[in-house]
Formats: structure tokens, sequence, C-alpha cells
């Protein structure tokens, strides 16, 4: 029996008062069924687009196409899609058609694995045809029907079926398994974005270190090929010598524990420069590509379609990670007005789990100088002192008055008036640094 929300009861039992039959369906019954908190509701049912849009007052055509109407209630949308049949497959990738159907087990046996093929209404109660249950129970991910035929129809679900056992710490059952590993070359022929998606979906979960299984079933060698070279390096840490590859997963698994701890703890933590999730990934692809040169990375992140702002953040990271710091105020001072202040507090907690993966405690030589580091850039915080242009006291109009013309110049004068507040912050006042300005220009 599953308590559903007030606003999926409702939509179910709006749709039955039509004479239609409605369900909750997928991902929210298995994760409900696992006491996990559903990401969103899918419900399914045997009513056409339109019928659902006479229905409910407020709905988006989100994917019309293929049976899909959102349902509005407030700002909560709820995707409710028709019973489909999903036609033949071209080229792994699109159905080529989508079919309606009036059977609700046609629709669960579209549907990649066991574990979310299962329906639920109060009326029926658990629809269960693929055994799902069962496999929920003994914690195994397992194709609906032939495992090769359902990759062959698409074969992301080659990927999806490493990202669920990641997710739910899941083995992937022997059938299903052995067909990853025959079928993992289809990959080639599937988006970037779709890729991307569940990569991410991967490295936020608690079992980061399982693409070690997408390394060992031949998955990144077509998906991520640099990790497969990233393998194929040697590093040497307390452990002995071992492949750099294995090393990046020992961190991202540190990663994980310690993203679980902010997110719980602590909300107030948060970067005020990115989400919480970005932040956790500008992380995660920069401990899993810093074996690679920072274009190189870069290459990576655009070829899946990250969006310019990651792709810059992990750029950066994977710059400065390594860079020494001068431990004295003005060092540090020197050294954020180069990295960015946006980007300190990610430097910081990627350095920390580099160096918990490579030694037994933190209690060494590197984990005191990183600690001595960040407490003088806790100094430069809390004196609020000035380390970026934007935040000196005078801006181009204060040097326009003085007679500086705007250009190269002005931002070379700009740029010494910073050198000089790093190197004393209390020359960041309007007298001080106008007649410092002026000092520059003169000779
Ligand atoms: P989550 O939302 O937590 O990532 P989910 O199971 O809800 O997990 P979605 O990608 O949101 O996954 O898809 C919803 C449902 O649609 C799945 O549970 C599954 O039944 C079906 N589904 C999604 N993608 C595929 C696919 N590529 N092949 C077959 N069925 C799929
Ligand atoms: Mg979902």
């Amino acid at each position: 029996r599953i308590q559903l929300p007030k606003d999926v009861d409702y939509i179910i039992k709006e749709l039955q008062k039509h004479g239609y039959e409605a369900y909750a369906v997928g991902g929210c019954v298995r994760d409900v069924i696992l006491g996990r908190e559903p990401e969103d509701w899918d419900i399914t049912t045997s009513a056409s687009p339109q019928q659902v849009k006479e229905i409910f007052r407020r709905t988006i055509d989100t994917g019309i196409l293929h049976g899909t109407v959102t349902v509005m209630f407030d700002k909560n949308g709820y995707e409710v899609t028709t019973y489909r049949i999903d036609g033949e497959y071209e080229d792994n990738r699109h159905p080529k058609e989508v079919t309606y159907t009036p059977y609700l087990s046609e629709d669960l046996m579209r549907r990649d694995f066991t574990i979310n093929a299962m329906a639920y209404n109060e009326e029926s109660g658990m629809v269960d045809i693929f055994e799902g249950l069962m496999d929920l129970e003994n914690r195994c991910i397992r194709c609906v029907g032939s495992a090769e035929k359902r990759f062959d129809e698409d074969a992301l679900r080659i990927l999806r079926a490493v990202r669920f056992s990641a997710q739910l710490g899941f083995t992937i059952e022997e059938e299903t398994l052995m067909a990853v590993r025959k079928m993992a070359g289809h990959l080639r022929n599937i988006s970037a974005e779709r890729i991307r998606t569940e990569l991410n979906k991967l490295l936020l979960s608690p079992n980061p270190d399982r693409l070690l299984s997408a390394y060992e079933l031949g998955i990144t060698k077509i998906v991520l090929s640099e990790f497969d070279r990233v393998m194929d390096t040697k590093k040497t840490t307390y452990l002995g010598e071992e492949p750099l590859g294995n090393y990046a997963l020992r961190c991202l698994k540190i990663l994980e524990n310690t993203a679980a701890v902010w997110s719980t703890d602590n909300d107030e933590s948060s970067s005020v420069y990115l989400s919480k999730e970005k932040e956790h990934l500008v992380i995660a692809w920069s401990i899993l590509l810093h074996g690679l040169a920072a274009n190189e990375a870069k290459e990576v992140l655009k070829r899946l379609k990250f969006d310019n702002e990651t792709i810059d953040y992990v750029y950066r990271m994977i710059t400065w990670y390594n860079y020494e710091f001068i431990l004295t105020p003005y060092g540090m001072r020197k050294a954020v007005s180069n990295i960015g202040k946006d980007l300190m507090d990610m430097l910081f907690c990627m350095r920390k789990i580099l160096i918990q993966g490579e030694e037994d405690s933190l209690d060494c030589e590197k984990g005191e100088g990183l600690k001595q580091a960040q407490s003088l850039y806790e100094d430069i915080l809390k004196r609020n002192e000035c380390v970026e242009l934007k935040n000196l006291v005078v801006n181009g109009k204060d040097l326009i008055e003085l007679g500086i013309k705007p250009g190269k110049n002005m931002g070379l004068v700009l740029k010494e008036l910073l050198e000089a507040v790093l190197r004393e912050p209390s020359l960041n006042n309007k007298e001080s640094l106008k007649n410092l300005a002026v000092e520059i220009i003169l000779p």
C-alpha cells in the first residue's frame, strides 16, 4: 500500500471519474517502495493527451507528440502520459513512432528495467507483471524482456543500468550484464546530451566509484575514452603504484561522503556562486579529469555539451588545483586575486580530497599546508580585503576625473592600484588610491 501525494491522488481519481484508467508509474513507484523521496511523480493513463487536457484546467504540452501532458497544480507539474508502445527503433536511438495502446501491460512492457515497470493506484494496488518487486527485494537491475533486444532498441539503457546500480547500490543481473558488455559499442549512436545526463546522475549518486564498472564493461571506452587513458596512467600513493583512475574514483567516493555531510548538516555552507548540485558536479568532474591537461578536460566537457559555466569552472579548477600557495597574507591575497574568489572554496575542497585520497590521514604535511592556506583565506574574507579589481574603491570614472583616458592605459593603472592594495590592504580608500594613481601616471 502506497501513500500517494494529494495532487497525484486527485489526478488519478479525476481521470477515473471520467472513465479512464490511471496509475502512478515508473521511478516514483520504485522510489516509494525503497523509502526514497521520488524526484517527480509520473502518471500513466488510458486517456489520450487531448482527453487529459479537457479534464484539467492548467496543462502544458510538454511532449504531446510522445503522449505527455504536464498537469499543473500551483508550481508543481505532473507528467501524465498516455499508455503507449514505442514503435520500431531507428539507429538505437529514436522510436520511429509512438503508438497509443489501451493496455497498461503494453505500456509497462516498453519500460527499461523491471524495477521501473511497476504501476500503482488505490483501486488495483500494485501492478507488477515483470516481478519488479522481487528484483527490488534482491536489489538487482534486470531488463524487461530480452536484454539484448532492449539495448538494441535504445542503447542509452546500457548506461542507465550502471547509473541505477550506482544510485541504488544494486547489482546488475547476469543476463542484463552480459548484454551490457556485448552491446556497449552501441552507445556510440547516443546523443551527447543523453549521455551527459546519465554520467552526471552517476557522479552525483552515493556510489560514483561505480564508474569503475562502466570502465570494466567497456562503456567509458565509448562515452568517456579519456577516462580509459587516465586508467592507463600510473600514480604512486601510500597504497603503492596504482592506476590514476582508481585514485580519482577513490577521491570521488570521498567527495560523495563529504557532500552528504554538507547537504544534511549545513545548508548555509552552499556557495554564493553556484547551486549545490552544480558545485558538486564541478568538483566531481575536476577530480575525475585532473590527470588531463586543463584544455583537454575542457574539450571533454564541450563534447558532452556541458554549459559554458561548468566548462569554465572545471577548466579553472584543473588549471589551479596544484598551485603552491605562499603562506603569507600577501602571498595569499595575490593567489586569490589570480585564482578568483568564486573558485576558492571548491578548490580547497578538491585539494583536501586529493590529499585524503593519497594519504592515510589528513595529519600530514600537505594537509597542514592546506589548513594554513585556508585559514589565511578566511582572514581575507573576515577582513573583507580587496583582492579583485571590482572591489577597488576607485573605478574608471574616478580615474577619468584625474585625467586618465579610458583604454589600455587605464587598465594598467587599475592593475597597479590593485597590486598596491594586495601588498597593503589599508590603501583601499579613495584618497590613497587617487594619490597613487597620480603618482603612477606622472612619470
Ligand atoms: P530518475 O528520475 O530518478 O532519474 P526514473 O526511473 O524516474 O529515475 P526517468 O528517466 O525519469 O527515470 O524515466 C521515467 C520512467 O520512464 C522510468 O522509470 C522508465 O519506466 C521509463 N524510461 C525512461 N527512460 C527509458 C528508456 N530509455 N527506455 C525505457 N524506458 C525508459
Ligand atoms: Mg524520473
